[in-house]
């Protein structure tokens, strides 16, 4: 079999030139200097579209939602069906169209910050587009950075997609009801996690029924 590696910066693609890079690197450590200022916990919530960020997050914060006042920002390319359904827990919501971008960067965030009542919050989940690739190398400002998977994206999930674990707080493998039907071992998605970051934390969850969700909020040390 013949294979072609690309070089890095062979494939024709804008968003990864160095100097955009290193100017979202910029604004991202500003947004945090913005976070921490009024107090502000922001959690990256990364994943494939399907995988279950959004009913993590109003999971999250139906449990969390008598101690901390918490607020969103909803990435998404054209619609606000993720924010309006997260909106109707009573949770204040910015939602960020990218149009054909697909992945949120810090500037857009910024952009969301100025929207948000920062003084009202005290933490803010931030649902990326869905997409595991390009958001690996867009760093937000955030403090936390949660990637969901689930079992009904197959078994090379994650040997597929190692850049996104690197920076990584935490692994949610969801849809664990699934695993037995899609024959996908949730064991075996752990130990791929772990080969690529060992100290990692992993939580297996079931979004729909709650399951698990104690566990993502004591990884998150919420
Ligand atoms: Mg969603
Ligand atoms: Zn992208």
């Amino acid at each position: 079999m013949h294979i072609i590696k690309s070089e890095e910066g062979e494939v024709f693609d804008i968003e990864l030139e160095e100097d955009l890079l290193k100017k979202n690197r910029e604004i991202a450590d500003k947004n945090r200097e913005t976070l921490d200022s009024h107090k502000v916990l922001a959690i990256d919530v990364m994943g494939s579209i399907g995988s279950g960020k959004t009913s993590l997050i109003e999971k999250l914060t139906k449990s969390l939602k008598d101690r901390y006042r918490i607020s969103m920002i909803a990435g998404d390319l054209t619609t606000t069906i993720d924010a309006d359904r997260i909106h109707r827990n009573e949770v204040e919501v910015t939602q960020i169209n990218t149009g054909k971008e697909c992945h949120l960067d810090a500037n857009l965030i910024k952009k969301a910050l100025n929207e948000l009542d920062l003084e009202k919050t005290d933490l803010l989940f931030i649902e990326n587009v869905g997409n595991l690739i390009c958001p690996a190398e867009f760093p937000l400002g955030s403090h936390k950075r949660v990637v969901v998977i689930s079992v009904s994206e197959g078994p090379y999930m994650v040997v597929k997609h190692p850049y996104i674990f690197i920076d990584t707080d935490l692994v949610v493998i969801n849809k664990i009801d699934l695993a037995s039907s899609m024959d996908v071992s949730p064991e075996n998605l752990t130990e791929d996690v772990a080969k690529i970051k060992p100290d990692v934390k992993v939580a297996k969850t079931n979004c729909r029924t709650g399951e698990g969700i104690g566990d993502v909020i004591r990884g998150l040390e919420l």
